[in-house]
C-alpha cells in the first residue's frame, strides 16, 4: 500500500493551522482509537479527532505517542461535554481531558454542543479563552454551532471560534452556514463527512463521478468537501480505508460533478443544534 501526501494545511483565524483531512474516532474503543490513530499518523494524518463522550481520550492519546510522528506535527482535538458546561466545569473538564490524553497541551479545544436550553455556553467560551491564553489549549472552537450562536460568543466576549464542526455531507450541504463561517474566517469541519451508515456512497450519482476519476465513491464525497473548501473528518479503523481516505488531493471535480454529488434526498443524520442535548 503506498503512503499518501499528506493534507494540505489551511490557516485559521488564529494563527495556527488544521490539516485538511482528519481521523474521526467515534465511537472507538481506547484500544481501537490507540490503533487507528498510530496507523493513520503513519499514513500521513496529522489531524485526529476525540471527544470526552466517546471515551476514548486516553486511547488516542497512546495512539499519537506510539506513532512516532513529532508531537508538534499533529493536531488533536478533543470536546467539552455537555454536563460539564459553565466557567469552572470548563476548565476542571479541560483538564480530566488534558491527563487522559497524557499530552502537555490540546491543538483544538472544541464546544461539543452549544444545549441552547442549559444557557452555559458562552460561560465555558470564556474559560476557553482562558485556557488558550494560558497556552495548554492552542486553538478554541465549537461544534453544531449555528450561525447565531456564533455570533452571541462574538458578541459577549469579542473572541470568535476558530473552528466549527458541524454535521456537512452530501445530504445536508449546509451552504447557508458555510457562507456564514466563510464571511467570519470561522474554518468549517464536517462530521459525517461520508453520510455514517446512509446509502450515500451507494448512491448512483456518487457511483458514476467515481468512475469518471477511477476513484472510489469515498474519494470523490471526500473531494467534494475538500473543493467545498471544510475539512472532513472521515473515521475508519481500517488501515487501507485510511489511505483511500487520505488520498483526496490528487484529483479534481468539475462543477456539475460537485453539483452531481449533492443532488439526492436532504436530511440531517444527527441532531438538531437548536434542541439537541448531548450530556
Ligand atoms: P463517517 O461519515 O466518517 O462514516 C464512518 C463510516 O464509514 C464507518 O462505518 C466506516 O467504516 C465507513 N468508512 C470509512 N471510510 C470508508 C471508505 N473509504 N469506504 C467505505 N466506507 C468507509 O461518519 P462518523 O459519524 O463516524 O463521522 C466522522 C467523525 O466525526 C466521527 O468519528 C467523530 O470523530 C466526528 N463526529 C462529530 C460529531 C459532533 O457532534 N461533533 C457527531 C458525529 C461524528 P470502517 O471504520 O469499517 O472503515
Amino acid at each position: 500500500m503506498s503512503t499518501p501526501s499528506p493534507a494540505p494545511l489551511y490557516d485559521l483565524n488564529d494563527g495556527t493551522r488544521l490539516p485538511g483531512v482528519g481521523l474521526g474516532t467515534y465511537p472507538m474503543d481506547d484500544a481501537a482509537a490507540e490503533r487507528a490513530v498510530a496507523e493513520a499518523l503513519n499514513a500521513g494524518y496529522r489531524l485526529v479527532d476525540t471527544a470526552v463522550r466517546y471515551g476514548n481520550e486516553a486511547g488516542t492519546g497512546r495512539g499519537v505517542r506510539a506513532s512516532g510522528v513529532p508531537r508538534e506535527e499533529v493536531v488533536v482535538a478533543t470536546k467539552l461535554p455537555g454536563r460539564e458546561h459553565g466557567y469552572e466545569q470548563t476548565l476542571a473538564s479541560f483538564e480530566e481531558s488534558r491527563q487522559r490524553l497524557g499530552l502537555e497541551y490540546v491543538d483544538l479545544y472544541l464546544i461539543h454542543w452549544p444545549l441552547p436550553r442549559v444557557d452555559k455556553y458562552v460561560d465555558s467560551w470564556r474559560a476557553m479563552v482562558k485556557l488558550r491564553e494560558e497556552g495548554v489549549v492552542r486553538s478554541i472552537g465549537v461544534s453544531n454551532f449555528t450561525a447565531a450562536h456564533v455570533d452571541r460568543l462574538e458578541r459577549e466576549t469579542g473572541v470568535l471560534p476558530s473552528v466549527n464542526q458541524v454535521e456537512l455531507h452530501p445530504l445536508l450541504p449546509q451552504a447557508e452556514l458555510r457562507a456564514q463561517m466563510a464571511a467570519k474566517g470561522v474554518a468549517v469541519e464536517s462530521w459525517s463527512p461520508l453520510g455514517r451508515k446512509s446509502d450515500l456512497l451507494t448512491s448512483s450519482a456518487v457511483a458514476a463521478v467515481a468512475e469518471a476519476h477511477g476513484r472510489t465513491p469515498a474519494q470523490v464525497v471526500l473531494r467534494w468537501h475538500v473543493q467545498l473548501g471544510a475539512v472532513p473528518i472521515p473515521k475508519s479503523g481500517d488501515p487501507r480505508r485510511q489511505r483511500e481516505n487520505l488520498d483526496v488531493f490528487g484529483f479534481e471535480l468539475t462543477e456539475q460533478e460537485m453539483a452531481a454529488i449533492a443532488s439526492g434526498e436532504q436530511r440531517r443524520l444527527g441532531g438538531d443544534p437548536d434542541t439537541h442535548e448531548e450530556f
